[in-house]
């Protein structure tokens, strides 16, 4: 597996490219904006995009879907339907936000059943449901590899916001106690914003999910 992880927008989203490296096939996690410096950098690496995977409703998360969508002809995955209201709100997410205009689109496939496996050549990205930060936010597991990918749900020493619209902090609580933290200690956590880290430190040390 490789992993490409470009920052984009004021927010610094951490924008994730995947591939198999036999044939090029890649997926592209949260595409937060910056549609031509994500193209360029796809374009680079001469990978071949097959889906955009969304981790949750955010703009800053899925502000780029539908340019990358339309230039390399693939599908919107996920997240889970809970997060209707949020692609139907990314016009009012703008102005709130301060980011650019975006239009209101929904994805191709909702990712509605936990533990589905989405397939990437011979990559293989477990959705595990993980609400609280938004109620349909989910997070795409490489069992093998031992990488998460899970937005803005446990970040290096913190956590996920809870206080918009829909946000729920025992929901987000169980998430990464009953979720994330039964993933082995040595999983790489590729967080939404900021530098990545592991299961195992973020037992360990983080302030949040202590006491
Ligand atoms: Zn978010």
């Amino acid at each position: 597996m490789k992993l490409d992880i470009i920052p984009v927008t004021s927010f610094q989203q951490n924008c994730s490219l995947v591939w198999d490296e036999k044939d090029k096939s890649a997926a592209i996690i949260d595409p937060g904006g910056e549609a031509p410096k994500l193209i360029k950098r796809i374009e680079e690496l001469g990978l071949n995009p097959k889906m955009i995977l969304l981790t949750h409703g955010h703009l800053d998360h899925v502000g780029a879907a539908i340019k990358l969508k339309t230039h390399f002809n693939c599908e919107i995955l996920g997240p889970a339907q809970a997060d209707e209201y949020w692609f139907q709100m990314l016009p009012q997410q703008s102005r709130q936000f301060g980011l650019f205009e975006a239009e209101a689109f929904l994805p191709d496939r909702w990712l509605n059943r936990e533990g589905e496996v989405i397939q990437l050549g011979e990559l293989g990205f477990e959705v595990l449901h993980l609400p609280g930060h938004t109620p349909g936010h989910v997070g795409f597991i490489d069992h093998v590899h031992h990488i998460a990918f899970t937005g803005d749900v446990l970040f290096n020493q913190s956590i996920g916001r809870t206080d918009f619209p829909g946000g729920n902090h025992e929901d987000l609580m169980r998430s990464i106690k009953d979720k994330l933290f039964t993933l082995p200690d040595d999983t790489i956590v590729i967080a939404g914003h900021g530098p990545y880290t592991t299961v195992g430190q973020e037992k360990m040390h983080n302030p949040y999910v202590h006491g």
